[in-house]
Formats: structure tokens, sequence, C-alpha cells
């Protein structure tokens, strides 16, 4: 009679979740995933509304993420690229910042210094070099905040202010750029590695590529979590699973409550973004580029056209825009407000004809501990024998480092059992 497999019980289908379970798979384990809500991807989710498709917040994937190399197929995602570089709103108008190396022309005949300065163009280029070949944030540069780090590194205060305060703000969802400068670098390596890009029909797309692949019956959907501790896992309903090796694949403050007695370390508040989605049926021809708040005034902090990046964002004959603030203020009036600040940029007129579809507000975006301090290495996957963690909070705050997290944990999960991983 052959050996009766160990129980492996993962709560959480997110990025980190379903990553630790390719692992699992590959190696032949059986194994079950608890997810609470209705679909996997946790952060990364999509809903369609009348023929839009929404992506939950807005977000981009950058294909240089060395994780995401390994484990997507990037052909199957149907990417698309965002156009490397921006266009800048500083003092009533939009000043294109073109990537040289991707757009040459257009970095030519742009040239201005009203961001940038010739120094500053040096700087980038300096920069880019600094990061070639970076494919995690670096350890060996002293740990310090991203602004003290552009600023040493010799960019002006006027290149920051305009092009990296919101560019990397709305990356980090903080303006004062306080997070941690090896994460900035990596960021900034990934962009010049690969540009940024959308999957063709949304963002969820990526989760839903690694949920095809794992074993029938393993994945149960609206199975809610209550209690956690080595050997059992309790639903919200009452009912027990136990289980030799369990795996919490859930968000930083989720993992607060469901582990109290194995990690005490302070919570901090989490960052919050929102994103408000605008459809027309018209937008003049342009490239798919991310518009910037320059000036700062906010509240609008980036703007992109999603149904340029990839037209199946929008049904035909229509467009779909999404306007990302940092943070989540609840004002009533938030929808005039941002109105008026759209029609500065691209004219009362058009804003006008512009209908709010949606508007998400994600008050738990992205954990603040693990941005501000990268140089305690990843957090253990082992919290006990037979307990284990991953998500983005033990690594850093990205799909890459969701992705790295759950293939972490994984492994860990093997060695356990006895086995190399064979991935
Ligand atoms: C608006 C927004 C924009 C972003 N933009 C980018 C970007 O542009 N690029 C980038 O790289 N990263 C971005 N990120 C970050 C990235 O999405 C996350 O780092 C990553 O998705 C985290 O994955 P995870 O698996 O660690 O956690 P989660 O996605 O939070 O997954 C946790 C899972 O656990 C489930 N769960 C929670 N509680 C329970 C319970 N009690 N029982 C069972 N299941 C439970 C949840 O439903 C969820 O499915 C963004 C995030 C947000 C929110």
């Amino acid at each position: 009679m052959s050996e009766a497999q160990p129980k492996i019980v993962i709560v959480g289908a997110g990025l980190a979740g379903l990553a630790c379970a390719r692992v699992l798979a590959a190696a032949g384990r059986p194994f079950t995933i608890l997810e609470a809500s209705n679909a996997v991807g946790g952060r990364v989710r999509t809903d369609e509304v009348d023929g839009f498709l929404l992506d939950r917040g807005f977000q981009i994937f950058l294909p240089g993420y060395p994780e995401a190399r390994r484990v997507l197929d990037y052909e199957a995602l149907d990417l698309r690229s965002i156009y490397r570089g921006a266009d800048v709103f500083v003092k009533n108008r939009f000043h294109r910042m073109a990537d040289p190396l991707a757009h040459p022309l257009a970095a030519l005949s742009n040239f201005n210094d009203v961001i940038a300065s010739l120094r500053d163009k040096w700087t980038t280029l300096l920069l880019r070099k600094e990061v070639f070949g970076l494919r995690a944030p670096p350890v060996d540069i002293q740990e310090m905040e991203t602004e003290d780090y552009l600023r040493d590194f010799g960019f002006s205060e006027k290149m920051i202010d305009r092009f990296f305060r919101p560019f990397f703000g709305g990356v980090f969802l903080e303006k004062d750029l306080r997070t941690s400068a090896r994460m900035m670098l990596f960021l900034f390596a990934m962009f010049d590695r690969a540009g940024s890009a959308l999957p063709a029909r949304g963002m969820q797309a990526i989760p839903e590529q690694l949920a095809q692949a794992l074993p029938p019956g393993s994945l149960r959907l609206n199975a809610p979590v209550a209690a956690v501790r080595a050997g059992e896992v309790t639903l919200d309903t009452g009912e027990v699973f136990h289980a030799d090796h369990v795996i919490v694949a859930v968000s930083e403050e989720v993992a607060h409550r469901l582990l109290p007695a194995t990690d005490n370390t302070p919570l901090l508040p989490s960052r919050s973004t929102t994103c408000m989605y605008f459809a027309t049926d018209s937008l003049p021809p342009g490239d798919p580029i991310l518009y910037l708040d320059g000036d700062g005034r906010g509240p609008v902090n980036s703007v992109l056209a999603l149904s340029r990046v990839s037209p199946h964002y929008a049904p035909p004959g229509q467009h779909l825009l999404s306007a990302s603030i940092i943070g989540a203020p609840s004002s009533t009036e938030l929808e005039q407000v941002v109105r008026e600040q759209m029609s500065q940029w691209f004219g009362a007129d058009a804003v006008s004809k512009w209908r709010q579809l949606r508007t998400y507000q994600i008050r738990h975006a992205q954990p603040e501990s693990r941005q501000l301090r990268l140089g305690e290495g990843p957090l253990a996957s082992v919290i006990q024998p037979g307990l284990y963690r991953c998500g983005d909070w033990c690594e850093n705050i990205s799909i890459n480092g969701a992705l790295l997290s759950g293939r972490r944990c994984g492994e860990a999960v093997m060695r356990a059992l006895g086995e190399p991983s064979p991935d």
C-alpha cells in the first residue's frame, strides 16, 4: 500500500499563494487552496462593467520582472506595451519626457528644460548605467529614502519634484518618496529593462494564467479562513481542515489577524489609492502614454487611456481612461474636483463628455513596512514547523515580490518534505 500523502493547505489565492501552489503542483504534491473571495488574484483583479475592463485600482505590469519571466507565459498574456516616457503636466501644458533609447526622435524633438536640465538627462543615463543588470533590490547600497538617494545621485530639485515625485509616487503610493531607494533602483532597472505593459484583457489575466495550471479540485473559492495554527485551518463556517503543512498566503494585515501568536512585528498603516474610471466616445489619436501631474497640485497623480494600450479595455467605439489618486480621499466632491483638474489637462469640452464608470478605493493597497526597509532581507517562509507564510510583504511590494515569495515558500515546504524542488 502506498504511503499517505502529507496534507497541505494554502490560505489565499493571490499571486503568492498561486506561485507557491505552482511549486507543489510541479512536484506532484496534492494541496488545497482556500480563497476567501469568488476568484483568484487577490489585489490583481479585473471587473467587467458594460464591456469595459476595470482593473481594481490602476496597475501596470513590468515585463522585466525576473520572477514573472520565470513563471508566466508572456505570449499568452498578450502583453501590450505602454509608451516609454510620460507626458508631464507643468505650467498649463504637457511636456513630453521620452525615453531617448526607445524614442530618440521624440526625445530630441521634445527637448526642453522645463522638467529636466541637460545635467538631469546625463544623470538619468548614469542611473541607467548604475542599475544595468540589476535583478533584485541591491543589498550593497546603504539603506536610504528614495528622495535622498535621487538628490545625492545628482538630480535637480526640479527633476525630482516634477518627474520622480509623480512617477515613483504613483508606484509607491506616497509622494514624499520615503520608500527604500533599493526598491526604487530595482523598479528603475525593471522599467529600463523592458518598459511597462498591460495584458491585453486586463491584469487579472496574470493570476488566471497561474490558476489554469492548478490540479482539478485543488482550489476552493468563497472559503474565508477564520483561524490558523500549525496542523489546523478553520473556516468562517466552522469547518476544520487538518493539514501537515499550512501556508498563509494573505496580505500583511490579514496575516497579523490570522497569526497573532507567531508574528508580533508592529503593523504599520497601509498605503491606499483611488482610481476613477471614465468612458468616452471619442479620444484624439495619441500614444499609449502615462500623463503625470508635474505641478503636484492633484488630486489626480496620473492618467492613462487604457484603451489606447489595449482596445479590449473598452467596447468598440468607446474609450476607457483611468485617473489615479494617491490615498483615499473621502470627499463627496471628489468627482467634481477631478473633472476640474482634468479639464485643465485635456480641455473642458472633452472632459464634459467623459462618463464616470466606477471609482475604486483600495485602502490596503500596499503595506507600509516592507517599503521602508528592505535591508533586512526577505522574511523567513517558515514560522514554525508545519506553518509557513508568503506574500509581497515578506519580500517586496510588487507582483515580482509576491511571485518570488510564493515560490520560496513552496520550496521551503518541499525541503520540509525532504525533496528538493524540481522547479
Ligand atoms: C491598486 C494597486 C496597484 C498596484 N500596482 C502595482 C503595479 O503596478 N505593479 C506591481 O508590481 N505591483 C502592484 N501592486 C502590488 C501587487 O498587486 C501586490 O504586491 C501583489 O498582488 C500581492 O500579492 P499577494 O499574493 O502577496 O497578496 P494578495 O493579492 O493580497 O493575496 C492574498 C489573497 O488572500 C485572500 N485572503 C485574504 N484573507 C483571507 C482569508 N481569511 N481566508 C482565505 N483567503 C483570504 C485574498 O482574497 C487574496 O486573494 C498594486 C497593488 C494595488 C492594490
